[in-house]
């Protein structure tokens, strides 16, 4: 009897371990997503992130070289907490916090895709999380403006893409529905937190002739990603385009501190 309930404690111990295995803080060596014992350094990072590119970007059909060249620089794993570094590059979105995500880099990739930024172009974020799409963006657009409710999470953010030399992207904590007005209209607005619908200010700060990209609730608890066009007279296209899942976009009184 003693021995059968040993088995079954070292059973549950093996399972809750396995369970907790992605929120541990695993040490400079560990398997990589290949299953090889790797070194983390900064050149198995960068094998990483090309593999990332390649199986699970270009495989999925975004090909805007700006976007692909973008999401090869950026250091993803630099915007991940500690314990889940070694899962920067997998195909998956991971916490980053009070509830709040870094989205999987597929998406990343689509929305920077569907955005159509170019060196000109003044962008404005709603949703910082980890600064890691502001980062992204930044390497591309003129300028990045980007809001994050939950201010301990923007702080991070903030000072981690100034530290890392993002020097165009300016941040503010604020409720991001509301938009950046004094810093509008944008040529293009994206939100990574889903919507009930899209709020009207950042329709009006979209210039003509830009477009957004935001995720609107649909029936079944989840969004469909939505591309939103403003032509030179200021008429309103919506397409939708692929079912997402994003954290809620909330309002200010709602948010965690
Ligand atoms: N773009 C982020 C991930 C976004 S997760 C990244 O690259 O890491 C969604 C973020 O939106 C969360 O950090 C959440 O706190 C924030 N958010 C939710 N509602 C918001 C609002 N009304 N205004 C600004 N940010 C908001």
């Amino acid at each position: 009897m003693k021995y059968i309930t040993f088995i079954l404690i070292i059973i549950v111990l093996a399972c809750v371990f396995y369970s907790y295995r992605p929120f541990m803080n695993f040490k400079e060596k560990d398997s990589m997503a290949d299953g090889k014992d790797t070194e983390f350094t900064e050149e198995n990072y960068a094998r990483e992130r090309k593999k990332m590119v390649e199986q699970q970007i270009i495989a999925r059909g975004v090909k805007d070289k700006k976007v692909l060249d973008a999401m090869e620089s950026v250091c993803r794993h630099l915007f991940v907490p500690e314990g889940y570094r070694i899962y920067s590059y997998y195909d998956q979105p991971l916490p980053i916090g009070l509830g709040q995500t870094i989205s999987q880099p597929y998406i990343v990739a689509l929305m920077t895709e569907m955005l159509d930024v170019d060196n000109d172009d003044i962008v404005l974020e709603i949703g910082t999380g980890s600064g890691y799409q502001a980062a992204v963006l930044s390497t591309i657009a003129r300028e990045v403006y980007t809001i994050e409710i939950i201010e301990k999470l923007g702080l991070l953010a903030d000072e981690r893409l100034k530290r890392l030399g993002y020097d165009n992207v300016n941040f503010k904590i604020s409720d991001g529905s509301l938009g950046w007005p004094d810093k509008g209209p944008f040529d293009a607005i994206i939100v990574t937190a889903a919507a009930e619908k899209i709020p009207d200010p950042l329709i009006e700060q979209l210039k003509p002739g830009g477009r957004m990209v935001i995720p609107v609730n649909n029936s079944s608890y989840s969004q469909d990603l939505l591309i939103v066009e403003k032509d030179k007279a200021g008429n309103i296209d919506t397409k939708k385009t692929i079912p997402v899942r994003f954290v809620p976009l909330v309002e200010g009184e709602k948010a965690a501190k």
